[in-house]
């Protein structure tokens, strides 16, 4: 309930009589609930979870003790209904401009709606150390399974999609929920694309493989990319140095990071290396993200982040640096790591040197 008493307090500040959480994921983080149709709603001192019939007993058995459940048919009807008078929020960046309509409509006089932004949103950018383990043992299924499926690969004969299937097939049977993303398989000139899509393709011989890939784990994902060469023969030398001059990057922003941090110092560190080797024009998105129940989420680690965003404790987030040669091959190297209150502590334990499969 800790985290449904932080909103509560800010209630008061903002001079609400409550507060509707209608964006599922936000729901899930403040009171357990893992089903698909309900909303939350939050006075100074009462939290209520309406639902309808479908969902009785989930709600039950996941629902925080303290919550109230109401179960109807009609379940935004009489949330609606049981709203005190006076000013409520609502979630405004989760909710359309025909839902805004029908709640007004329910409410008329009675109720002045007022947006906010964010508010569980940015308790949820500070991970507490449940979340963290949570995500430690997302991150180390990912790992382990990712090597399995590794050793199936035979050049010439098993396609980017064979990978993709298999390092699903096999998350979810190592007890994971799934991955946390589309895998990334991308072989050869695909590398190049950042956001590649896997395809039906055989990886070739000698070539590069980058694989950023994800994994589910009681809600909370992980995320990772490494850079392979494919062999027999020995890596391309161009490949050598823009793989080394990346991991370059990588180390730099990794060592940069601390709490208190601006959010953007990380990216410049990792563009300085690049652009001593005349490489930064090639690297074409910011050094990270933010993760947790969102595959991506707040913070964001880019040159562009403005001067009140810092790096704070708790934060869980990546670092990806990347080179991307159109029509060539790409390099991108990502770990996560956790801000704790003196560093970091990265989760990813994945050999970053150069690996020939
Ligand atoms: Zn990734
Ligand atoms: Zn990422």
């Amino acid at each position: 309930m800790k985290r449904i008493h932080q909103l509560q307090e800010r209630l008061g500040e903002a001079r609400l009589e409550a507060l509707v959480v209608s964006r599922l994921i936000n729901i899930r983080y403040l009171s357990g609930f893992t089903g698909t149709a309900g909303l939350l709603v939050l006075t100074p001192d009462r939290a209520t979870f309406y639902t309808d019939g479908r969902y009785t007993d989930r709600a039950r058995a996941e629902l925080q003790e303290g919550i109230e459940l109401v179960v109807d048919t009609h379940a935004w009807k009489r949330a609606l209904s049981d709203l005190p008078t006076g000013r409520v929020g609502f979630e405004s960046e989760h909710i359309t401009v025909h839902q805004l309509d029908w709640i007004r409509e329910h409410t008329a006089d009675r109720v002045e709606w007022v947006p906010t932004r964010g508010w569980v949103e940015d308790l949820r950018i500070r991970k507490d150390p449940e979340e963290w383990a949570t995500m430690r043992e997302a991150q180390r299924l990912l790992e382990q399974v990712l090597g399995e499926v590794l050793g199936l690969l035979e050049p010439g004969k098993t396609t980017e999609w064979d990978l993709a299937v298999e390092l699903e097939y096999r998350l979810k049977r190592a007890g994971a929920e799934g991955v946390s993303f589309d895998p990334i398989i991308a072989s050869g000139a695909q590398s190049a694309i950042p956001h590649a899509t896997s395809r039906r393709v055989p990886i070739p011989p000698n070539t590069v493989l980058l694989v950023d890939v994800g994994a589910r784990y009681r809600g909370y994902c992980s995320d990772m990319t490494r850079t392979f060469w494919v062999g027999p023969e020995p890596p391309d030398p161009t490949f050598k140095r823009v793989y080394q001059t990346v991991r370059e990057a990588q180390e730099a922003a990794l060592k940069s990071l601390s709490p208190g941090l601006l959010a953007r110092i990380p990216d410049e560190k990792a563009r300085e290396v690049l652009r001593r080797e005349q490489l930064e024009e090639y690297y074409t998105h910011g050094l990270g993200h933010g993760v947790g129940l969102e595959i991506h989420e707040a913070p964001r680690l880019s040159v562009f982040a403005e001067d009140h965003e810092t790096l704070e404790p708790g934060m869980v987030v990546t670092v990806e640096p990347g080179v991307y040669l159109s029509g060539q091959f790409g390099v991108r190297i990502e770990d996560m790591v956790v801000l704790t209150e003196t560093g970091v502590d990265n989760l990813t334990t994945f050999p970053r040197e150069l690996q020939v499969l």
